[in-house]
């Protein structure tokens, strides 16, 4: 028999526009559970999404970072100016492992903090935390369309995997599997993936996910796709291999036009 047929997702940024919710949600992180001397919370500030936060969102990996990033941006000392977003990217990295180290944080620690925070929206007002996320809805019609011609769904992202489950069921998406960070890197995941299933793509919005699967010999007959409606570095759309397409809303359907 053969192999069923699955095309992959990741969540943010290709399912969902979740910045309001990454913004509230490590704001409220700070707030509540973070105990830094070098904050203080505004509640003004939950209103507006900077746009140096929405800048710097494309260099994101994990949503621990985001915590991180709001604290540098809210940092008392330098309310009055704008974090120096050019020097923050071009080092990225480098700039968020020296600033858990001067903060003596823990990078999972800032994860299960922010955590905290969803599930405490969640218990809260759970109508409020959902809305704080806009769907693309040519993404969930291209989900549906894929159930119709009996292809399945799955869903790598780096959150956590109740989150993501949570809005898709909001969405009345049921994927086959949801695979958050909990489950190890995606290029693993995946590599799993590809002894049960035929995976007919895979769409995301990290380039450097992307490259990774290409570059690894038991993913690399993967379709790839960069989702251009996501969080991309202006870079990513050019000098792309001809392994990886850059796709857009309205060409969903042609993926599946066989
Ligand atoms: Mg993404």
């Amino acid at each position: 028999m053969s192999s069923p047929k699955i095309f992959l997702f990741d969540f943010d940024g290709v399912i969902v526009d979740g910045m309001h919710e990454y913004w509230h949600s490590s704001l409220l992180a700070c707030e509540k559970y973070l105990n830094s001397p070098y904050i203080s919370v505004d509640q003004a500030l939950y209103k507006r999404v900077p746009n140096t936060f929405k800048e710097i969102r494309p260099w994101v990996k994990y949503g621990w970072e985001m915590v991180l990033i709001v604290h540098e941006i809210i940092k008392t000392e330098n309310a009055n100016k704008d974090l120096n977003k050019d020097n923050f990217i071009k080092n990225y990295h480098q700039n968020c492992q020296r600033i858990l180290k001067d903060n003596s944080w823990i990078a999972e620690d800032l994860q299960k903090i922010l955590d905290k925070s969803r599930n405490y929206q969640i218990d809260k007002n759970f109508k409020s935390w959902v809305n704080l996320h806009d769907p693309f809805f040519e993404v969930i019609n291209f989900m549906y369309e894929l159930k119709n011609k009996e292809i399945k769904t799955g869903i790598i992202t780096t959150k956590g995997k109740v989150f993501a489950e949570k809005i898709l069921k909001q969405l009345n998406i049921f994927p086959e599997f949801i695979f958050g960070y909990e489950s190890g890197t995606k290029i693993k995941i995946a590599e799993k993936l590809t002894q049960n299933y035929e995976i007919l793509g895979f769409i995301e919005d990290r380039k450097k996910t992307l490259l990774d699967i290409k570059q690894n010999s038991e993913t690399s007959h993967i379709p790839c796709f960069l989702a251009d409606w996501g969080y991309l570095k202006e870079s990513d759309r050019f000098n792309l291999s001809n392994e990886i397409i850059l796709i857009n809303l309205s060409n969903l359907e042609e993926l599946v036009a066989i």
